[in-house]
């Protein structure tokens, strides 16, 4: 038994479609038996062993998907990296985590090898690796996994430090994709728009994880784009996004509740959906988008019910085999429902810990199993779960604490803002500055005087911004992630201080 691919693989009628390539190709659950099959064979014949980690930085393709399955048959570690990351980057995560195999893009190869064994697969699925799995034996002894047994290593995006790489268990991954299937009611009857990345959690494990643990199927694309998913929706049921999917798809004037008729869910995460989209997009459509928490090293949390109220700004409940609480930042004891602090999570979700990091890892745990999520938030009295933003972002400013969202809130309400950041920067007498960062979409007119007259009679003093700052769009990550720790390193110096 191996439990994540058992798991993955084990529902889908061998007949049933598995995932529909952009050429209208399928690939269906009974292929994935001898597809996985040779690619196993292929890692094996490459030394990669039970246990070994296999670094995969390629571009999205249904191959990059076999691979990762292939890896998780073989018993092996999948770890997968940001296309986007340098080649310095690079070599910090495979001496960190000491790959067998090291699979990349031909045009980078011939940097790799100097790192380690390396095999490649390209953007349409072509490679050594692919050469080598095609000319490789079908059938393939699964190996053996338990509950406690590693599927895969996923880097943190760590914004400051060290990235540390999050050990997940094919019993994390199988506990989250089975709650998530009941929960969203996903069926064998699903077809999913898969245009998310999959070298991050989002689409490589809710995604995809859910849509097989379902035998359900996804249409798949490499990349997003608003008409062509669009375009998309009259033969699927359900979308999976990040925020700016949903902006996007706002920006498209045949977004209608025609045509998205067909479509039973729209689900919103890895960064804050705004209220105002999750109201334009019902006003547009009639659907009611399901927004979710979660992040790297737990999967999902919390989750907007699909019975019941899906309430703009709010993250939902957590997920029923999850317990959540929120303690003080500083004592670390639990506080009153409806206050502000640390998200604490525990259920079979959350991960085994950081790989080589034993200190780091305990640092971040509590008596008891509790893993800090480093998520500011609340609880209200309906038990759903607010995020107020990571705790790194919150402001200490003459010794007060400001939540960057509350302000960010009062901001986003003015004429002609679109959206905003609030950051502390270094000040001399207040330790930290309340800085505002105004997104105006590049339309001129609003000016520093008029903002702070506005919020003089919405926030406390303390909580005031010192500066304002207008800039056309925010920096953002492809996960649609707002930089803030990138706008505190371009406006160091703004009130004197590095
Ligand atoms: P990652 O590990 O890259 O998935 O990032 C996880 C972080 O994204 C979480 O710790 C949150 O700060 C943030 N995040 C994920 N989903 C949401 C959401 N629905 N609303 C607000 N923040 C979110």
């Amino acid at each position: 038994m191996n439990l994540l691919f058992d798991t993955l693989t084990g529902v889908g009628a061998a007949d049933a479609p598995f995932l529909e390539r952009p050429d209208g190709s399928v690939i269906t659950y009974g292929d994935l038996d001898a597809l996985t099959g040779r690619w196993a064979n292929a890692l094996v014949q490459r030394g990669v062993k039970p246990g070994d980690r296999v670094a995969v930085q390629v571009e999205k393709s249904p191959e990059n998907l076999i691979l990762y399955l292939a890896t998780v048959r073989a018993g092996a570690v999948f770890l997968p990296l940001n296309t986007a990351y340098t080649l310095s980057e690079l070599f910090y995560f495979v001496s960190d985590a000491e790959p067998a195999l090291i699979v990349c893009d031909p045009t980078v190869a011939p940097r790799v090898v100097e790192f380690g064994m390396t095999a490649t697969l390209d953007a349409t699925g072509q490679g050594s690796l692919a050469d080598l799995a095609a000319a490789s034996n079908p059938s393939f002894d699964t190996v053996a996994r338990g509950p406690e047994d590693l599927a895969a290593i996923c880097y943190t995006s760590g914004t400051t430090g060290r990235s540390k790489g999050a050990m997940l268990t094919h019993g994390n991954l199988t506990a989250n994709a089975r709650t998530l299937v009941k929960l969203w009611q996903f069926t064998a009857a699903d077809v999913l728009i898969h245009a998310l990345p999959i070298y991050h959690v989002h689409g490589l494990f809710v995604a995809t994880n859910v849509i097989m643990a379902a035998g359900a199927s996804m249409v798949f694309r490499a990349r997003f784009d608003a008409a062509e998913v669009l375009s998309l929706m009259p033969r699927a049921s359900s979308l999976m996004g990040v925020p700016t999917f949903y902006t996007r798809l706002l920006d498209q004037p045949g977004l209608t509740a025609q045509a998205t008729a067909g479509m039973r869910l729209f689900i919103s995460g890895s960064a804050p959906l705004l209220a105002e989209t999750h109201r334009e997009f019902e006003a547009r459509t009639g659907q009611v988008i399901l927004e979710r928490y979660g992040m790297t090293e737990t999967g999902m949390n919390t989750s907007n019910p699909y019975d019941g109220a899906r309430v703009a700004g709010t993250v939902g409940p957590p997920l029923p085999d999850v317990s959540l609480r929120i303690s003080d930042p500083e004592t670390g004891a639990a506080v009153a429902i409806g206050e502000i602090g640390m998200i604490e999570v525990r259920g079979p979700n959350v991960f085994a810990g950081y790989w080589r990091m034993p200190e780091k890892t305990a640092a971040e745990f509590k008596p008891g199993g509790w893993f800090i999520t480093g998520d500011l938030g609340k609880i209200d009295e309906a038990g759903y779960v607010h995020i107020v933003g990571r705790g790194k972002d919150l402001i200490i400013t003459g010794g007060l604490n400001v939540y960057p969202k509350e302000v960010e809130a009062e901001i986003d309400a003015l004429p002609g803002v679109v959206e905003s950041a609030v950051i502390g920067l270094a000040h001399a007498d207040f330790g930290e500055a309340v800085t505002a960062v105004i997104a105006t979409g590049g339309k001129a007119g609003l000016t520093e005087e008029a903002v702070l007259a506005a919020l003089a009679e919405r926030l406390a003093r303390f909580k005031q911004p010192k500066r304002v700052l207008f800039v056309d769009d925010l920096p953002r990550n492809a996960m649609g992630k707002v930089q803030k720790a990138l706008l505190r390193e371009t406006h160091a110096g703004l009130y004197g201080g590095s």
